[in-house]
């Protein structure tokens, strides 16, 4: 029996969720709150570089992630470790997660917005969809998984979800005081934001959460569309 998490992140990639809400997640931690990453990919093909092998890439990975985690006082990291660009909605997928969401019984589930249209990584379309589809129904019904009541995990409501990259975002929070902590998170990627390959990060996330905090009285804001269950 695993202790209850209060939030339960369900990311694509590595980085997408320091991305999405790491500013977010250290007011939940400093409240006390705990806050586990569910990593679905082992993000091997987010690289331009050709001498990059790709299990070398998500060793890598993996390890930016934990550190990134760290730093944001994440409770656990958990790794599906499906390869990069894999994802798709299959009952197997499905039933990975609701096992999760009734092992950790979060209250509020945080991932990407399948809904953003055009261009959007396949992968974050996937792991938004199917993770509303496991919430709600296949997590919460009696029915739904007999052999996952026969091991013991009985049904689990979600209260709350956030989707990040949400083109229309109804709940915003404020990231002010944690900005610094986010920054700090996402260097941690170095294969991702390192060198070249993400010029100006500071400049850009602060231009970035500065506009998605322009209708709310503080300087910076992270940005998501908010359902309640
Ligand atoms: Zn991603």
């Amino acid at each position: 029996m695993v202790k209850p998490v209060h939030v339960m992140v369900i990311t694509p990639h590595p980085d997408d969720a320091e991305f999405g809400v790491a500013g977010t997640v250290p007011r939940w931690t400093s409240e006390g709150k705990d806050v586990i990453y569910v990593v679905c990919t082992n993000g091997d093909k987010g690289t331009s570089d050709p001498n990059m092998k790709p299990d070398e890439l998500a060793r890598i990975r993996e390890k930016e992630q934990l550190a990134a985690a760290k730093l944001l006082g994440v409770r656990e990291v958990i790794f599906l470790r499906h390869p990069d660009q894999s994802l798709e909605d299959t009952p197997e997928f499905r039933k990975e997660i609701v096992r999760l969401l009734r092992m950790y019984k979060p209250e509020t589930v945080v991932t990407a917005d399948p809904y953003r249209r055009y261009v959007w990584h396949r992968d974050h379309r996937i792991t938004g969809q199917v993770t509303l589809d496991a919430i709600f129904p296949y997590a919460r019904d009696f029915h739904s998984y007999p052999d996952l009541l026969e091991e013991g995990l009985l049904p689990h409501a979600v209260k709350q979800v956030l989707l990040w990259g949400a083109p229309e975002p109804n709940y915003h929070t404020d990231i002010t005081a944690a900005f610094a902590t986010k920054v700090a998170a996402l260097r941690c990627h170095k294969s991702q934001v390192g060198g070249n390959s993400f010029p100006r990060l500071e400049e850009r996330l602060r231009e970035r959460h500065k506009a998605l905090a322009q209708d709310e009285d503080y300087e910076l804001a992270e940005a998501f569309y908010r359902i309640e269950l």
